[in-house]
């Protein structure tokens, strides 16, 4: 929370929610960043994108407005074009090689951060879980989320 926004401390809980701050760190910290908004959406994706970017059965990533986002230090960039055309880019950090985030010219204005490099992600839930059918039998799913086989049009995927 900034500065002034201690004076807030008390104001109705909707004042709170819009003074929310997420930040967060790669791994060797060289890269760090600051959301402050809500997200969009937080969602877990079991493609072979996600399962090769993250090296392990899923990302999940919490959707922003990009407006809402600064991020700060040297990243390096993978582009590729999606199934659907557009094109995706998935920022790391060339050092650690943490994912920090990803960014997709279908949703110019948002930007995806990975869930995993928040430093407290705490009340924040995954939403949904797309491309399930991609799902390494290895991997595990909670049983309470709502799954889609491929994707739906609003998800901040490829
Ligand atoms: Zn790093
Ligand atoms: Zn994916």
């Amino acid at each position: 929370m900034e500065a002034g926004g201690v004076a807030h401390f008390g104001w109705p809980y909707s004042v709170e929610r819009m003074n929310k701050k997420y930040t967060g760190k790669c791994l060797c910290g060289g890269v760090t960043y600051v959301a402050e908004a809500e997200p969009v959406i937080v969602a877990q994706c079991h493609c072979e994108v996600c399962r090769r970017l993250s090296g392990t059965g899923h990302t999940v990533g919490a959707m922003f407005p990009a407006s809402a986002v600064s991020v700060h230090g040297r990243l390096s960039e993978f582009r590729y074009v999606s199934d659907r055309r557009s094109e995706v880019t998935k920022a790391f950090c060339p050092t650690c090689g943490s994912p920090v985030y990803g960014k997709n010219t279908r949703a110019p204005d948002h930007i995806t951060l990975t869930l995993g490099t928040m430093d407290d992600a705490s009340g924040l839930d995954v939403e949904v879980v797309i491309f399930e059918r991609d799902k390494a039998g290895w991997d595990q799913l909670g049983d309470s989320v709502v799954c889609f086989a491929t994707q739906p049009d609003w998800t901040p995927e490829g």
